[in-house]
């Protein structure tokens, strides 16, 4: 069976309702994937569910989709919070991508003692979520928000909020699955500082959490935290 694109759009979803998608979608669907008028796709908004629809109008740089029947109704999603301390490019585009699918419903880099970089292509990282959220089936696309220092992070916490600590080499209980809102917060490459282990042992919200007797890379460890943190239930 041919698989049926699947494709974030904005507008609001309601029933015949003829929406517009982007620029890229047409590209995509006329170009690469070689759809017509009148051929079936599935969008979502992150708001109104999931819809089944076909192509209306495609053109080189446009596409309208004519609304069908609604396939899902919009659901409660995880409420799950990754924050990580923000690594170079590539990883970063990994870990944006792979946390969308694990279902982290914020994605919020930090700025810590030892990060090296401190700045991020807000619109890359947006696609990126979006196409891993197309993919994944999920019908919200997680908030990637611009980085922050660690310190306002911790500051700016909504305190009834748990924050799972990953912190390497301590004598911390090992990450579990946990039902409800919460964080998993993830240092740098160079591990954080001990001053920084300090400020977060000051905050109740924060309980440390360890992965296992091996040193993760960065990115393992936001992405084997999360699967921990919701492996079981389906919420
Ligand atoms: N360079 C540091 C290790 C940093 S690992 C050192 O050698 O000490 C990068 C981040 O991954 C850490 O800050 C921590 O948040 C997380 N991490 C890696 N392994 C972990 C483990 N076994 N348990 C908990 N957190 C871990």
């Amino acid at each position: 069976m041919p698989t049926i694109p699947r494709l974030f759009v904005t507008p609001s979803l309601t029933p015949a309702a003829e929406v517009a998608g982007s620029a890229e979608q047409a590209h995509y669907l006329g170009s690469v994937i070689r759809k017509r008028v009148g051929d079936e796709v599935c969008v979502f908004n992150g708001q109104d569910g999931e819809w089944r629809a076909r192509i209306s109008t495609l053109r080189r740089d446009s596409v309208g989709f004519r609304l069908d029947a609604q396939l899902r109704a919009q659901a409660d999603e995880d409420d799950l919070w990754l924050v990580f301390a923000l690594l170079k490019r590539d990883t970063t585009d990994l870990v944006v991508q792979k946390a969308t699918e694990l279902g982290a419903s914020v994605i919020q880099p930090v700025i810590t003692d030892r990060t090296n970089a401190s700045r991020v292509n807000d619109g890359r990282l947006r696609a990126i979520a979006i196409e891993a959220a197309e993919q994944c089936e999920r019908l919200t696309v997680p908030d990637v928000r611009p980085p922050k220092a660690l310190g306002d992070l911790l500051i700016g916490w909504p305190t009834e909020r748990p924050l799972f600590a990953a912190i390497e080499r301590a004598d911390a209980a090992p990450v579990a699955s946990v039902s409800g809102p919460c964080g998993l917060l993830v240092g740098p490459e160079g591990g954080f500082t001990p001053q920084e282990l300090d400020v977060l042992r000051r905050y109740q919200f924060v309980a440390p959490v360890s992965l296992g007797p091996r040193v993760l890379r960065a990115e393992t460890a936001c992405l084997a935290g999360l699967a921990v943190l919701r492996s079981s239930g389906n919420r």
